[in-house]
């Protein structure tokens, strides 16, 4: 009976391979679309950001982070042009 050849170890690099670098953008390629700008909301009540999340269904109603206030359903937020006066939000940067 023949003994089995042990499988050999495997080696491991003393160096891990270092990431590639991170090449700049070459300016000539643009996107074909740009992507929308975020619309920035602020909460009319305390002020704060409100970011409408990419998912928000149009029935939703959308609340401050801050202070959850109900500041209106997502469809209005959505709509174009937004109907600010039903919204408890003004548009903001
Ligand atoms: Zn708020």
């Amino acid at each position: 009976m023949t003994e089995e050849p042990r499988a050999r170890p495997i080696l491991r690099l003393k160096i891990p391979p270092a990431p590639r670098p991170v090449a700049p953008q070459p300016p000539a390629r643009e996107p074909a679309v740009a992507p929308a700008p975020k619309v920035i909301w602020r909460c009319k009540p305390c002020g704060a950001e409100v970011v409408l999340p990419d998912t928000a269904e149009e029935g939703d109603i959308v609340r401050c982070r801050n202070c959850n206030a109900n500041l209106g359903k997502a469809v209005h937020f959505l709509s174009d042009p937004p109907e600010t006066s039903r919204l408890r939000a003004r548009r903001g940067s």
